[in-house]
């Protein structure tokens, strides 16, 4: 499970600022696919080996009396509520507020590991304004700027280190008793618990003991014409007796932690509702943590064969994006459609965790050039010599050769084409890296 960190302060600090160079590389894998937008308030980080997600709030007043602020002192709540640890942004440079006052009480009340932060510190000597920061009696102070990249390392080294990391779980071989672990997320209301409550339902579906998973309640273990499948816990759905229901409010983090604990993620959208943003964060998180994923529309027996078609288009517009998913049309309600999902996530799958040998790889790579070779850029011409894989779920292809710097964003696209062709990957993200020596 990925730890949270919540940047939490008054207006102006510099959450944003910090906020954005801590997920920098992810939001440039999201902000090439048009027509997104993302929820800019939760994004994927990762420093070195550890991941971590990072929850941006507003401005916060603890005591705000209504209207916007109060929504605001709320969101900020909810996202220290589901943080593992709480970085307290300051204003080095402005010194402590009443507000930073209120805050810090809010915070000292809540036995949460918690870090000073204070930014905007370029320049300044060691003991300088922000020494008074202590006075806050919250313990350490780290000074950063946010806007120069100075001390956010060793910041966020602090916050990892104040967390009690849970021991990692070995990954199953890929194989035969290979279970494939299984997210079904989308907005509140979109029909999830139905689905999975038709799934279980099913005289097809045997549920089996899977060790390791008894502390879990939410997680499901069953098998299906002879794979085995993990439901892991899906934000908001938990076990009742013997049926699922949706009783916790809708939790980002909690779709976050659910899709990256899967292999393949059903994303379901509510065909009376169309495409909402809510959804196309959640496709974004999806395509940015590098899952398969399988997309459903549900509900497709309320819509005429009118709202079928504008339906249609707004997706491919909306969620363009994840082109290389299967769609499927169905309605939980009525158990129609929901037999062919299972044949779409097994193959999502099997696409994401495809093992793509070296010599084929390259035969394919100088295929693709022979066929069409990358423009000049500058002075020289890519030169592309062989590829190899470079990881599973999503799959990554790595592309050795020189001057690589200058390939095109359409010719990465070509070569993606490509390789999917050849592997029939399908339900899966794609990755090409390109690694120049020279
Ligand atoms: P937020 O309201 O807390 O999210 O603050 P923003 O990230 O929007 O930053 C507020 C202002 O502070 C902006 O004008 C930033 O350019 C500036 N700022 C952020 N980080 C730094 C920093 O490290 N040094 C300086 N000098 N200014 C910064
Ligand atoms: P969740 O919050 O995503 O778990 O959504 P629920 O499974 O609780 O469903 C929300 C509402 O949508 C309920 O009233 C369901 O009866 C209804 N619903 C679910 N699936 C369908 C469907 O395929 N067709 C129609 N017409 N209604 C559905």
């Amino acid at each position: 499970m990925k730890p949270v960190i919540a940047l939490v302060g008054r207006p102006n600090v510099g959450k944003s600022t910090l906020y954005n160079r801590l997920t920098k590389t992810r939001d440039a894998i999201v902000a090439d696919f048009p027509g997104l937008t993302r929820d800019r308030h939760y994004g994927s980080a990762r420093l070195g080996k550890r991941e971590f997600i990072v929850i941006d709030t507003g401005g916060f007043e603890p005591d705000a009396g209504s209207g916007i602020y109060k929504e605001m002192a709320k969101q900020t709540r909810q996202a220290v509520a589901e943080a593992d640890v709480v970085l307290f942004v300051l204003d080095a440079r402005a010194g402590l507020s009443a507000q930073d006052h209120d805050i810090a009480n809010y915070l000292r009340k809540l036995a949460k590991p918690c870090l000073l932060v204070a930014n905007k510190a370029e320049g300044m000597k060691a003991g300088a304004q922000w020494a008074e920061f202590y006075e806050l009696g919250l313990g350490e102070v780290i000074p950063v700027s946010a806007a120069h990249g100075q001390g956010v390392r060793s910041m966020i080294e602090a916050a990892l280190d104040r967390l009690q990391w849970p021991e990692e779980a070995p990954e199953p071989e890929p194989g035969d008793e290979t279970v494939i672990r299984l997210a079904v997320a989308g907005r509140p209301n979109v029909g999830k618990s139905t689905l999975i409550n038709a799934w279980l339902g099913e005289e097809r579906l045997v549920a089996f003991d899977l060790p390791g998973t008894t502390r879990d309640a939410i997680a499901v273990p069953f098998e299906r014409n002879g794979q085995k499948f993990e439901l892991i816990d899906t934000a908001g759905l938990r076990r009742k007796g013997k049926v699922f229901e949706a009783i916790e409010k809708f939790s980002v983090v909690k779709t976050l932690q659910a899709i990256e604990n899967a292999h393949v993620v059903l994303l379901l959208i509510d065909a009376t509702q169309g495409v909402t943003d809510q959804d196309a964060h959640i496709a974004g998180f999806i395509l940015d943590s590098g899952r398969a994923v399988v997309v459903a529309i549900n509900k497709w027996d309320a819509i005429d064969a009118y709202q079928r078609e504008q339906l249609q288009r707004s997706i491919e517009s909306r969620l363009a994006f994840l082109k290389f998913a299967p769609m499927h049309t169905i309605s939980a309600k009525k158990r129609q459609g929901i037999g062919p999902l299972w044949k779409s996530i097994a193959q999502a799958y099997a696409s994401a965790t495809k093992k793509m040998p070296t010599p084929v790889l390259t035969r394919l790579l100088q295929e693709a050039v022979a066929f069409q070779a990358p423009k000049r850029s500058g002075m020289y011409r890519p030169k592309m010599r062989y590829a190899h894989q470079g990881g599973m779920n999503p799959p990554v292809i790595v592309i050795h050769g020189n001057s690589l710097e200058g390939v095109s964003d359409a010719y990465r696209r070509f070569l993606e084409g490509r390789f999917r062709k050849a592997f029939d990957l399908v339900g899966t993200p794609l990755r090409i890296e390109f690694k120049t020596s020279s």
